[in-house]
């Protein structure tokens, strides 16, 4: 973009422009934390950050699409998830655009003949990788309210039904996790069919999906909830570094799976975690990086396998590790305390330790900044004589070994069922649990709160 000038206080400054760069000359240095508020006139075609183009309906539209950071191709900005900041659009353009952005809309006015005027308000600091605006031909519903917040559907008016359908039930999701996390930062809830590059793009609160996320069959339940977490997730309580991503896509995953839970029951989300833990177990052969990586440099590369999924099961076991009730206090103070701010790793783990009155150093060291995860081989055996199972196991993953509650269930002949928990703390383990009937069977893991491989086999 140019940059025809820069002004402080409507006096124009001196300033440089290059290499994605602006430096500005103060007429006077500036004191310790004074704010200073400059007005930046710049213009031109952006290379990036500003979809403009035809939809598959062959209609012209305009789409901000700014994640990770190619919003400073189109806005003045420190393009960095740690530096949050109100935003205005003020939109100018010709008559029939209709144009959607964050916040509230605080004014429509047709200008002339030809143009309209549309103002789009967020008065809550975001970080610029959801900042974003829309512009296009759209058909909107206002599906209805969950508290004072407005969910709104805008589509392709030639997916108008379609659209309509499966975007509402966003309205269902919002409902959930307003009342089961915290109270929602923004003040409207928008839907979007976009001609954005990701599946979805969680832009705060105007969330923006792919142009062929609508079908008219209903398939985007899991999609609009992953990016509806990301408003509490992300968006409110914002990772502080890139590094720390899985505080947002972590997050979203395992929040995806429990609204499945609320919604489906419990055996949904047991579906969802065994499917994930496919994966990563997939991943880890081509990947033996830890969830933060703070060797990755660039930045687009911070998306994986492990911040999605294995950082979803990471908040899965944890669940598990300090017990239903401290978890969801932890999360709810965690929210609370960094709402509209930002946290890193280990503010989390501050807030999850004092919920649940645990030392979680061990958890987090192995699960968030170790690679890998438990390969269990091994054998076991029924002395019916002592009447207890001997369980011989040992982990054969690379590197370090993990310390973790491992679940037994003990299968008899007729259908008895017994689950025990042994505690595995060691590269190798002899373990003894008493039963009270005579085994035939033993499955590991029954109830899938442990990421881990292999199999322990009847000796
Ligand atoms: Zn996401």
């Amino acid at each position: 973009m140019s940059v025809s000038a820069i002004m402080l206080d409507g006096k124009k400054l001196t300033f440089n422009h290059s290499s994605d760069r602006i430096k500005i000359t103060l007429p006077n240095p500036a004191k310790e934390n004074e704010a200073l508020n400059f007005e930046i006139n710049y213009s031109g075609i952006p290379q990036d950050g500003l979809i403009i183009g035809k939809n598959k309906f062959n209609d012209r539209g305009f789409f901000g699409d700014n994640w990770p950071n190619r919003g400073h191709h189109w806005l003045p900005v420190v393009d960095h998830p740690s530096d949050k900041a109100t935003v205005d659009f003020i939109v100018i353009a010709p008559m029939h655009y209709s144009v959607v952005a964050n916040g509230i809309k605080v004014e429509e006015s047709f200008l002339d003949a030809n143009r309209k005027l549309t103002h789009w308000h967020e008065e809550v600091p975001i970080g610029v990788k959801v900042m974003v605006v829309g512009i296009a031909r759209f058909a909107v519903q206002y599906v209805g309210k969950v508290d004072d917040i407005s969910v709104e559907s805008w589509v392709y008016p030639q997916n108008r039904a379609e659209g309509f359908y499966d975007y509402a039930v966003a309205i269902k999701v919002l409902d959930y996790f307003h009342r089961h996390i915290g109270p929602y930062s923004y003040k409207k809830l928008a839907n979007v069919q976009s001609k954005t590059r990701w599946g979805g793009l969680e832009n705060a609160n105007t969330i923006f999906y792919f142009e062929n996320s609508v079908t008219g069959k209903g398939e985007r339940e899991a999609l609009i909830a992953h990016e509806e977490a990301h408003q509490w997730f992300g968006n409110s309580a914002t990772e502080n570094d890139w590094h720390h991503v899985w505080l947002s896509e972590g997050f979203a995953t395992y929040f995806t799976s429990l609204y499945l839970e609320y919604a489906y029951g419990h055996d949904r989300l047991v579906e969802e975690e065994k499917k994930d833990r496919q994966e990563i177990i997939q991943f880890y052969k081509k990947n033996q990086a830890p969830i933060v990586d703070t060797t990755i440099m660039d930045i687009n590369k911070v998306l994986s396998t492990n911040t999605y999924q294995k950082a979803g099961w990471v908040l899965h076991m944890l669940r598990n590790e300090v017990g239903d009730v401290d978890f969801w206090n932890g999360i709810r103070t965690y929210y609370a305390t960094y709402q509209n701010s930002n946290a890193m790793t280990s503010d989390f783990k501050r807030v999850i330790e004092e919920a649940s009155g645990k030392d979680l150093s061990l958890f987090f060291h192995q699960w968030l900044y170790t690679g890998g995860h438990p390969n269990l081989t091994g054998s076991w055996s029924y002395n019916a004589k002592l009447k207890e199972v001997t369980i011989d196991v040992k982990q054969t993953q690379k590197g370090a070994f993990f310390q973790f509650p491992l679940e037994i269930e003990l299968i008899g002949a007729d259908g008895n069922k017994e689950i025990k928990t042994v505690k595995i703390e060691a590269q190798q383990s002899k373990l003894t649990v008493k039963t009270a009937f005579e085994p035939v069977e033993m499955v590991l893991d029954p109830e899938t709160w442990l990421l881990y491989e292999g199999t322990i086999q009847k000796k």
